[in-house]
């Protein structure tokens, strides 16, 4: 077993998500983070190793933007991918007529709702934005298309204007409607409340679809789940406007390992967050969960020393389960016995002299903050020899 430990309270989850799949919007969303432009190959290359993975449907991008970004969508979309392709339309017939030419299963449909929104963006009233985006959702399903009917700002939204248009959508025909965070503001127990009011009301799938500027888009998106929320939105490391999007590699692995969901290949993960740390340039923070460079490093003596025994002591689950590696990091904190355990991991034996000088070079190392690693260790053994 890859996942070490489960603990008792795993019982008293009442509301275990059945029904659900994942939309990732990297390729959307995250190319919407300040800074980042992928390539057509680079879109191809994450659209490929996410659908092996076996995420259920990839947001490949928003086709008005230009006509290379619409020749890229009709590219993913003919890949012949097991996922679904969707992409991006405002609330805009001729929008609906660059989707037409890409080919994707669905198209999202974005309108938002929020009076903040209304008043500064759109210069509408809510009767003037929704009529016509709804128009564009007759328009799309006149034209055969599928359309998931995203409501942008739902969550600074009046609950009951909300319900309103979500219901209004179902009765034009959409095949799911989506809740956007846009702005991060929800919480684990506001998600849950919000996903089961708005199931109360319609029948078509919903999406959630979750901003971190909190740091709970995880969170969040789980709670949604739990509370019957059907598509899940994710980007790779978490990429995605401002503090981005909740992250597919937490998302998949909190699934496996808290509610049992086993279907994604997760050894596949930390490849793929190392293409898209690559492609946008965004460099993964150290401690960040599931894939930062210390998610199974340990340094400090009592913890190698039990990790040397039994790695369940100190890791949630190993690190083969998503494609990485386990690290010793020798320190100032590394004591006699861990560096004696990790040496002889690394199948040296060493006499108590050369053992003690080791230890002299790596305590003298961290003192002008130099990290050992096994690699560095392995240059001051040969140098004893
Ligand atoms: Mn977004």
């Amino acid at each position: 077993m890859t996942i070490y430990s489960k603990n008792d309270f795993m019982q008293f989850i009442k509301h275990w998500p059945k029904d659900i799949e994942i939309c990732d919007v990297t390729l959307r969303d995250g190319e919407q983070t300040p800074g980042v432009a992928f390539t057509t190959q680079e879109k191809i290359k994450m659209a490929e190793k996410l659908d092996s993975i076996g995420v259920d449907v990839i947001e490949a991008g928003f086709p008005v933007v230009s006509k290379a970004e619409e020749a890229t969508v009709k590219e993913i979309a003919h890949l012949g991918l097991k996922a679904k392709i969707c992409c991006l339309s405002r609330a805009v017939a001729k929008d609906i007529d660059t989707v037409l030419r890409c080919d994707v299963d669905f198209v999202s449909i974005f309108i938002a709702t929020s009076d903040l929104h209304l008043k500064y963006k759109y210069h509408k009233t809510f009767e003037e934005a929704t009529s016509c985006a709804l128009d564009v959702l007759d328009y799309a399903k006149d034209h055969g298309l599928k359309v998931r009917f995203a409501v942008e700002d739902a969550t600074r939204t009046d609950i009951n204007v909300l319900k309103s248009i979500y219901k209004s959508a179902e009765e034009h025909g959409a095949d799911y409607v989506s809740i956007a965070d846009t702005v991060g503001i929800l919480n684990p127990s506001t998600a849950f409340y919000l996903v089961s009011e708005i199931k109360k009301t319609i029948k078509t799938k919903l999406c959630i679809h979750c901003h971190n500027d909190l740091g709970m888009a995880v969170a969040n998106t789980l709670s949604a789940a739990e509370a019957g929320a059907f598509q899940l939105h994710t980007t790779v490391n978490g990429i995605g406007e401002r503090c981005g999007n909740a992250s597919l590699e937490e998302l998949l692995v909190s699934l496996r390992v808290q509610y049992g969901i086993e279907r994604y290949d997760v050894s596949k993960l930390m490849e793929l967050s190392k293409l898209v740390e690559e492609y946008s340039e965004i460099p993964i923070p150290r401690t960040k969960a599931i894939v930062g460079a210390n998610a199974f490093a340990h340094e400090s003596g009592i913890h190698v020393a039990a990790v040397l025994e039994e790695p369940m002591t100190y890791e949630l689950f190993a690190p083969e389960m998503v494609g990485g590696k386990r690290e010793y990091i020798i320190g100032k904190h590394t004591g006699t016995k861990a560096l004696k355990g990790v040496v002889q991991k690394m199948g040296y034996d060493l006499s108590h002299e050369q053992m003690c000088i080791l230890l002299d070079k790596v305590k003298r190392c961290s003192e002008v903050k130099k990290k050992v690693t096994c690699e560095r260790l392995t240059d001051f053994i040969k140098e004893l020899e």
